[in-house]
């Protein structure tokens, strides 16, 4: 049962409705099949009861709302847990027939999918999320579904029969899904019943905002960004694959492009924040791709910049500023100012304990009282501390720009953003819109009057380390076991071995696996004794 094990893949793909999964996955096939690898595709929508007589809509409105209800009953991680399974019981037979196996599982959905699958696979998991252009996922959405004359009314009454076949409450109607997700439709009446049930489907999919069933909803927005790889669905996808391969096998010869350097740099910055809350670092970089400045979200100190520690253990001074830090001052002022603006409100207007619930829920996205500069002011003050213009410059920041950051951005004359995770507090987006191009590959000079707001791409900061350190044994080539002095030539073949699996531990993964499957760890207490 353990045959040809220690070269397995898993590869993981994360992307909204609008993907051509199968594009992707082929793509992806093609290349490791050059490594000598069968690939083999897990669907997790294959592991759903189909249902006859459903229409297009009704189908892929069931798909969503059966995974909700599973995850609902047997945890956010249910799915990956399907997909282990599958691994498992794959394995048994593909094992003795090949050496060499590669997983792709399409496609995840929520966060604790992806965080299950990396956990027990390790080096052997990588993940993938796949950005598509909105306009051209309603195109291949309405190609694939084809709704015809489908009309709201009916639509609702299907949604309507689905839920109460899965006993979830009623679903939000259609329209105020789709205003909650920010779809401009300002072409309200014009728009027909057909796109707005697409959009509606594509905000679902994004981000379940129904109240009772955010928890267990799919949530593409908190996956996505926590991938180890990013690739635009374009015209380049093939090139994007390749090098996501070639990447994966050890080209010793890639290198990082500017875009991956300074995202790795700027969560590099992110580590310095002792902030109570997330961690967020930035960077300002020139026309030039110079790295002009830095900063990273925690308290100021008087004279310009953080606090910082000098109690490293090489020196004998210890703090040399009295450190006003929010961890130091043992509280974050911000919770604890919208703690006291909730507790008058409900005093003064007698709320039960549900409303308070809700009150609070409310005023959780405020921010406007934290102690803490932000990671994109921090760069700006860094860049006016020593006199350097940003104007015209790049700012990479490994989370969405919240509203207070982005007008000083605009104001700054900083063109472009390129940001990592999403940020759901940020009010940037409806604030701004009409100042900020949300895009890629836009032509920034072609943009005049707006700041360009630009997903992240190619390899994460997760994965720099691993994917782009070498040592000179892979770049000079060996001659009857000694250097020549020569680079070594290098292309995929039959014997390419991934990069993270060079140092292979053969199967250490199958006791995790074990467990999962099982649905308990192993009894470890034996090694505590
Ligand atoms: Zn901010």
């Amino acid at each position: 049962m353990l045959n040809n094990i220690e070269n397995e893949l898993m590869i993981g793909l994360a992307g909204g409705l609008g993907v051509d999964f199968d594009l992707v996955s082929n793509e992806i096939a093609k290349h490791l099949t050059k490594a000598g690898y069968h690939v083999e595709v897990i669907r997790i929508a294959d592991n759903f009861l189909q249902r006859k007589k459903d229409s297009n809509f009704s189908a892929c409105y069931w798909k969503m709302q059966y995974g909700t209800k599973q995850r609902q009953i047997n945890g956010n991680d249910f799915w990956a847990k399907k997909v282990i399974n599958k691994i498992f019981s794959a394995r048994q037979e593909l094992s003795q027939k090949y050496k060499k196996i590669a997983y792709i599982i399409r496609s995840l959905k929520n966060k604790q999918e992806l965080e299950l699958l990396s956990n027990v696979y390790g080096r052997n998991f990588t993940a993938i999320s796949i950005f598509s252009e909105q306009e051209v996922s309603l195109k291949f959405l309405d190609k694939k579904l084809s709704l015809g004359r489908l009309t709201i009314t009916d639509a609702q009454q299907q949604m309507r029969q689905i839920n109460s076949e899965l006993q979830l409450s009623v679903d939000m109607d259609i329209q105020s899904a789709i205003e909650l997700f920010g779809y401009d439709l300002a072409d309200n009446n014009k728009t027909s019943d057909q796109q707005k049930l697409l959009r509606f489907l594509l905000s679902k999919d994004q981000e379940e905002t129904h109240p009772e069933l955010k928890k267990y909803g799919q949530n593409l927005f908190k996956c996505y960004s926590i991938a180890n790889y990013f690739v635009y669905q374009n015209k380049n996808l093939t090139r994007q694959i390749k090098r996501f391969v070639d990447l994966l096998f050890n080209d010793p010869f890639a290198e990082p492009t500017f875009e991956e350097y300074f995202m790795f740099c700027a969560q590099a910055a992110a580590y310095r924040s002792l902030d109570l809350d997330r961690q967020v670092g930035a960077v300002i970089v020139n026309s030039e791709h110079e790295l002009v400045a830095s900063g990273f979200n925690d308290v100021s100190k008087v004279g310009g910049g953080h606090f910082a520690h000098h109690d490293h253990p090489i020196y004998d001074i210890k703090e040399q500023q009295v450190d006003q830090r929010d961890f130091k001052q043992e509280y974050d002022y911000n919770h604890k100012y919208l703690d006291q603006i909730a507790n008058n409100i409900a005093k003064k207007l007698h709320l039960e304990q549900q409303e308070q619930a809700v009150l609070r829920e409310e005023i959780r996205g405020i921010t406007e009282f934290k102690r803490s500069t932000h990671a994109e002011m921090s760069a700006l003050l860094d860049a006016s501390r020593r006199g350097v213009a940003v104007r015209g410059c790049t700012i990479y920041v490994n989370t969405y720009p919240c509203h207070t950051c982005t007008k000083h951005l605009i104001a700054s004359g900083i063109t472009k953003v390129v940001f990592l995770h999403p940020y759901t507090k940020s009010k940037a987006r409806e604030m701004y819109l009409g100042m900020i191009k949300h895009g890629l590959l836009l032509d920034e000079a072609a943009q005049p009057g707006f700041i360009i707001f630009e997903p992240f791409l190619g390899v994460s900061p997760n994965r720099f380390i691993l994917t782009f350190a070498n040592d000179k044994d892979t770049r000079l080539e060996l001659e009857n076991g000694r250097e020549n002095g020569k680079p070594t030539a290098w292309e995929i073949n039959e014997n390419s071995i991934p990069r993270a699996l060079k140092e292979r531990r053969p199967h250490y993964y199958i006791c995790r696996e074990w467990a999962i499957i099982n649905n308990n760890l192993p009894d470890m207490s034996t090694f505590y004794r």
